[in-house]
């Protein structure tokens, strides 16, 4: 692994659009589902546009007609065997570790723990979505400070299906509210642009064909600010989500989603229970 976006890896592009920097997930052949070589390549652009003094705002994309389908449960470059090169060491390496160590050490560290920095990433960040956004794609959505939605997005969290309380970036409560989050969990249904407006999950929802236009102008619009400003504007109201509970309310849930996983494991010798990438989508979601 090369942690250079620059020359690396096709899974994630970065580039720099005048103080605007571009992350984009890049495999649409997938829709854009994560497996680990993404994160870790989403991380490394990360960083590149923190370090880049030039960059003043954020955009996350996805390549292709879909933002992120979630987290890859069935692509063939599904990698959750592979240890990669750990950057912030929120954990130990999962790799040969037995039964829930193993489990919680890579959800702690590429799920878990990359999100919770990502959020805190001292410049604004605006996610571009289109298509599907679904269960680890709201993830990525959701650490976002910004969401400018198309009006083809649709939002779900399905793993309810799965018998798991929600993926693992618990944000739910706090993005949708108490009642809409758990309309979204118990029933596991799509939600359109317009429903997750309503909700005060999304900022704005554009036409389809005005995504690109309506995000950079949005995001070039916040980076006419002060960059100190912007940043400790950024971490009084995360500060302030915290205060209301999200933290805490993130590690009692990852808790239960651990529990979840190791109760599928027990009576099925399965952590996601028999689900795949093929029977969650027609599942309904
Ligand atoms: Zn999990």
């Amino acid at each position: 692994m090369t942690t250079d976006p620059s020359v690396a890896d096709e899974v994630v592009s970065y580039q720099r659009r005048g103080a605007v920097g571009v992350v984009t997930m890049n495999r649409p052949e997938y829709r854009n589902a994560q497996n680990s070589a993404m994160t870790y390549a989403l991380d490394a652009a990360f960083a590149a546009a923190v370090d880049d003094d030039e960059v003043r705002v954020i955009v996350l994309a996805g390549a292709g007609k879909h933002f992120s389908a979630g987290h890859d449960i069935g692509s063939p470059g599904r990698d959750t065997e592979v240890s990669f090169d750990r950057k912030a060491a929120l954990w130990w390496d999962h790799v040969g570790k037995p039964g829930g160590d193993q489990r919680y050490a890579r959800e702690m560290e590429v799920y878990l723990g990359m999100c919770r920095r990502w959020r805190e990433i001292p410049k604004p960040t605006v996610a571009m979505v289109q298509g599907a956004c679904v269960a680890g794609g709201l993830m990525l959505a959701w650490v976002c400070d910004l969401i400018v939605a198309a009006d083809d997005a649709f939002f779900a969290d399905p793993v309810v299906r799965m018998g798991i309380p929600g993926v693992e970036y618990f944000a739910h409560p706090w993005v949708l509210g108490p009642r809409a989050a758990k309309e979204v969990l118990f029933t596991g249904d799509r939600f359109d642009a317009s429903r997750a407006r309503e909700w005060g999950m999304v900022n704005r929802v554009v036409a389809r064909g005005e995504l690109e236009s309506e995000t950079f102008a949005l995001a070039e619009r916040v980076a006419e600010m002060p960059r100190f400003g912007l940043a400790l504007a950024k971490r009084a109201v995360n500060q302030s989500e915290d205060l209301m509970g999200m933290r805490s309310g993130m590690d009692s849930a990852f808790g239960l989603h651990h529990f979840a996983h190791a109760h599928n494991a027990e009576v099925a010798e399965d952590p996601l229970a028999g689900m795949n990438a093929r029977s969650m989508k027609s599942a309904g979601s």
